[in-house]
Formats: structure tokens, C-alpha cells, sequence
């Protein structure tokens, strides 16, 4: 530990992550803080990352963001969740959308009431009992008081740094250009001292936030603080990204498609769209990956389609001496679930909440670090599960559904299977209606579960899912359509 005030706070690299730092501390302890940016143009950052979960709502709400500048500037469109094609089965195709489905009782959730309904042959399909779901699919939006849908937002990366960058400097950011030669420690403490430019420049902190993307600059190239790996649970290992024309109407949804080796993102913004194919190197080569991505991509490419590598993992300790890692710099599970945004804000929310104003204390760090750690393994867990399930032939898949997974999913695998059995866990990002919507997406049929929709008559049952049903329909209808909505929403 060590007792030394803390004042001045440099951010090291200045993408998405360096920029919601400084953003949000800027806003929040502005005036107790002195804070730098660092950041190489020479560089860049890794310009993907543009489908964000409603978590995204609470951060911009967090540093006083005004949505519709936000909206604008970003090329933003809504998203209600995600479309899964592919996945358990060719053909298959579910929605894990960020609503609520059905009504659940204290007793039973709803989806016992559903798979009794099921079993009596009265029940539609699980998704027509979710507003967002049936929004989604209809291509149709709104936000505001009077439709209480639960969106996040498909966003350009690149405009959403350069937007937070216009926020933040305005509240004191030195921002500063150049690219880092050396991380300088103190050679008594082995914290860090300063960051050292290649112009000779030193930047002195008393906190340094490494955003510095998957190279980890601070927190491990220079504190060696490790990594576990967990490609061993999820294998992709390489995406290619291109960004191309839109070709239709902007869907408040992202398309995720299973391919043979991987899967394919589609998001789509105001003016293009953006694409990317996942694959694990193992099975599918670098140039079969581009072939496959320009043969399945719909609009004319407007970029280079452009490889990034990684590893899916984390940190062992997001917070090492003086440094926090934030980003990309401090684990990355794979895009599927558009969870790094969501890291990233949980993580400076965190930092702000336990800010080491009086000197940096091990069971601080030691607290920040095991709640960083629950939160991205069961992130973890949530994707595997995606790969987990699967019924399909080929020998990557295959690969997947027999390997051992971790215990932690293993249970809650078994308890759906046997019961029907759901939860969320304290503290845990996905939901109860997440779990369900994917676990039967995948297609784990549970064996039984609970016996309360029994106590109703068939007819009954069928009447009050009808209700419930029809009156999704109907507010479903009154929705304007997404990409009018949008229009609209960014004239006025
Ligand atoms: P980067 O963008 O890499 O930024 C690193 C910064 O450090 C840059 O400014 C760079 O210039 C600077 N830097 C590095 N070295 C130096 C140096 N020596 N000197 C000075 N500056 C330096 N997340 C989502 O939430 N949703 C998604 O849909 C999503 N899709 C993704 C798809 C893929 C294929 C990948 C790989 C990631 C995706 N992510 C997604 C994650 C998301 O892209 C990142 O969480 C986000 O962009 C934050 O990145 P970063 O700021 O940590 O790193």
C-alpha cells in the first residue's frame, strides 16, 4: 500500500475505454482531480465495438449525456436485443432481446406457466409474450415515458471517442498526443511514476488508468500482472471487420449468424452498416474468412475489411499497484453479447465509487478485483453457453459441445435441464429472461417444471396468453416504424 494522496490521474490511451474514463470522472470529481489523456494517433484504436446493451442508457444518464447529441453524433440507431440464426441448428433462428417476457408470480416464472401451456397445446411461441421482442421484430421504435421499451444503441466507435472526447475536454482533460516510449516506476514503491513519450515528454501520476487496449501497456507489459486464458471455453480467436453501405432500413436489432467456424455480426447504424465475421483460426483460414465475409455481406464495403486478433481472458488482477486496467487492457470475452462497453462503464463507475483519494490501499484493490472478476465470469459463462448448446455437425461445433465447462454453468445447465430452473445471480449482469430466452433458443428442453399452470383449466390458459399476447400486438402497432422514428428523432 501506499499512503500517497491522490490527485492527478493519467489515462493512458484514448479509444472507447480512454474516453468514458475520462468522461466520467471528468464529470463526477472533476474538481478534486487533475486529469491527463494520453493517446497515439500514429497508433489508433481497435475501431470496432458498436452494439452496446441498455446498460449504456445508465452511463451516458451517469455523466449527464443528452441522448439525442449523443444519437446524431454518433450515427447511432436503437437496438432491443439480438437475433441468433444459426445457432443450435442451421435454420434455427431466436431473439435474446433486453425485455421482459410474460408475467412472472412470486411462485413461478413465467416460463413454467409457458411450458405447462406448451405441454397442453395452448401456447404461441415464448417470444410473442415480450413487448421488445415483437417491437423488434416489426421493425418498429420509440423511446420516451409512454413506451416503456428497454433499448440500448448500435453506434460508430470512432464518432462516439470523438464525442466523448468534446465532452470531456471542455471539463479540464489535458489531452495529449504521443506515443508512449516508456512506463517509468518508482524504484522503491514499483509503482508507477510517469509515462514517458517519445519526444522525451514525462507525464508524472499518482493514478494511471492503462486504456491502452489489448497490449496492456502498463498493466502488463510493464507490471507483468498475467493473464488466464480462456480459449479452451471459447476458441475464436480472429475477426474481420468491414464497414458497407446500408442497403434497407436500419433494424433496431443486431443479427448474429453462426457459420461454420464462428459467427457473423451485423449492425446496423443510421447510414451504414456494420459487419464483422468471428472465427476460430483453428478451423477457417484468414483468406476463406474473406471470401466467406464478402460473399455473405449485403451492401457495397466502404472500408478495407481489417483482421484483429485476440484472446479471450482476463487479467489476474485488473487493478495492480497504482494502475487500473479498463478495456480492452483488462480481459476481453468475444463480442457476442456486446458485453466490453458494459465493462468498461461498470468498471469507472467502480473505480469512482471506491476512488483511492487518500492513498492506494490493498483491501481496496483487492475488493475492486474480485468484484471485476465476478462480473466478467459470468459473462463468460452466458457465451459459452451460446457455443455449448449446440446440435450442429461440423467438427468446430462438435469441439464445442464436448468440452468440459466451467462447473459454474455446468449447474445452472443441469438445474434448467431437470426443472426448468432459472436465476440471476446477485450482482450479475444477465437476467433471469436472458438465461431462458437462450438456454431454450439453444434448445435445452427442460424435463419438468413447476406444477402451477397446472392449476388452471387449458381454456383459461389459452385466454390469459392470448390477452397477454394481444395486448403486445396492439402496443406493437401503434410504435412508429425504426428508421422513421429515428429520422424524426434526429431533425427535431
Ligand atoms: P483501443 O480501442 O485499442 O484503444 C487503445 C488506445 O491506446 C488507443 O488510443 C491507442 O492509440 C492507445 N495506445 C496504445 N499504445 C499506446 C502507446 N504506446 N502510446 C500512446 N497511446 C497508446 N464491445 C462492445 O461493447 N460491443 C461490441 O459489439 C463489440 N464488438 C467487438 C468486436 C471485436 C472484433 C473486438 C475485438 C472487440 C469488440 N468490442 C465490442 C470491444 C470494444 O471494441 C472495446 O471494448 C472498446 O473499443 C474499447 O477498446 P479500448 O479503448 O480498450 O482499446
Amino acid at each position: 500500500m501506499t499512503g500517497r494522496a491522490v490527485r492527478k490521474v493519467v489515462i493512458a490511451g484514448g479509444g472507447t475505454a480512454g474516453w468514458m474514463v475520462a468522461a466520467a470522472l471528468a464529470k463526477n470529481l472533476g474538481t478534486l482531480l487533475e486529469i491527463t489523456l494520453v493517446e497515439s494517433d500514429a497508433i489508433g484504436t481497435v475501431g470496432v465495438g458498436e452494439s452496446t446493451i441498455p446498460t449504456a442508457r445508465r452511463f451516458h444518464e451517469l455523466i449527464g449525456l443528452d441522448e439525442r447529441d449523443f444519437v446524431q453524433a454518433t450515427q447511432a440507431s436503437f437496438k432491443l436485443g439480438i437475433a441468433f440464426e444459426n445457432w443450435a441448428r442451421e435454420g434455427d433462428r431466436y431473439f435474446h432481446s433486453f425485455g421482459v417476457t410474460g408475467r412472472s408470480t412470486w411462485m413461478a416464472d413465467f416460463h413454467h406457466i409457458w411450458l405447462q401451456a406448451r405441454e397442453m397445446g395452448v401456447a404461441g411461441e415464448f417470444g410473442e409474450y415480450c413487448l421488445e421482442l415483437q417491437a423488434a421484430e416489426a421493425n418498429r421504435f420509440r423511446s420516451g415515458a409512454d413506451t416503456p421499451l428497454n433499448y440500448a444503441y448500435h453506434l460508430d466507435a470512432t464518432a462516439y471517442g470523438t464525442f466523448l472526447r468534446g465532452f470531456a475536454e471542455p471539463l479540464g482533460v489535458r489531452r495529449v498526443e504521443g506515443k508512449i516510449a516508456e512506463v517509468r516506476l518508482d524504484p522503491e514503491s514499483g509503482y508507477i511514476d510517469s509515462l514517458v513519450l517519445e519526444d522525451g515528454q514525462a507525464i508524472a501520476g499518482d493514478l494511471f488508468v492503462d486504456c491502452t487496449g489489448f497490449r496492456g501497456l502498463l498493466i502488463e507489459e510493464t507490471l507483468e500482472t498475467g493473464y488466464e486464458d480462456w480459449t479452451h471455453w471459447l476458441a475464436t480467436d480472429s475477426a474481420l471487420a468491414v464497414q458497407t453501405e446500408a442497403t434497407a432500413p436500419a433494424r433496431p436489432y443486431t443479427r448474429a449468424i453462426a457459420h461454420h467456424a464462428g459467427w457473423q455480426w451485423q449492425i446496423p447504424l443510421q447510414s451504414r452498416v456494420g459487419n464483422g465475421l468471428v472465427y476460430c483460426s483453428r478451423f477457417f483460414s484468414d483468406d476463406e474468412a474473406r471470401a466467406k465475409l464478402a460473399e455473405r455481406v449485403d451492401g457495397e464495403m466502404i472500408t478495407e475489411p481489417r483482421l484483429i486478433r485476440f484472446r479471450t481472458g482476463a487479467r489476474r488482477k485488473t487493478w495492480n499497484r497504482n494502475c487500473v486496467a479498463i478495456g480492452l487492457a483488462s480481459g476481453f470475452v468475444e463480442p457476442l453479447e456486446s458485453t466490453s462497453i458494459h465493462l468498461i462503464m461498470i468498471a469507472v463507475t467502480r473505480l469512482m465509487q471506491m476512488f483511492p483519494f487518500d492513498g492506494v490501499f490493498d483491501a481496496v484493490i483487492k475488493r475492486f478485483n474480485d468484484v471485476s472478476r465476478s462480473e466478467i465470469e459470468a459473462i463468460r459463462d452466458f457465451i459459452i453457453l451460446h457455443y455449448h448448446l449446440n446440435e450442429r455437425d461440423e467438427p468446430f461445433w462438435k469441439q464445442c459441445r464436448e468440452m468440459d465447462i466451467p462447473p459454474s454453468l455446468a449447474q445452472r445447465i443441469e438445474l434448467f435441464r431437470e426443472g426448468a430452473v432459472a436465476y440471476q445471480a446477485s450482482d450479475e449482469l444477465f437476467r433471469l429472461d436472458s438465461w431462458v430466452q437462450v438456454m431454450l433458443g439453444q434448445r435445452l428442453q427442460p424435463q419438468s417444471h413447476h406444477a402451477m399452470g397446472r392449476m388452471m383449466q387449458a381454456g383459461q390458459l389459452q385466454n390469459a396468453l392470448a390477452s397477454l399476447a394481444g395486448n403486445i400486438r396492439e402496443t406493437v402497432s401503434n410504435l412508429p416504424e425504426h428508421q422513421q422514428f429515428l429520422s424524426q428523432y434526429c431533425r427535431s
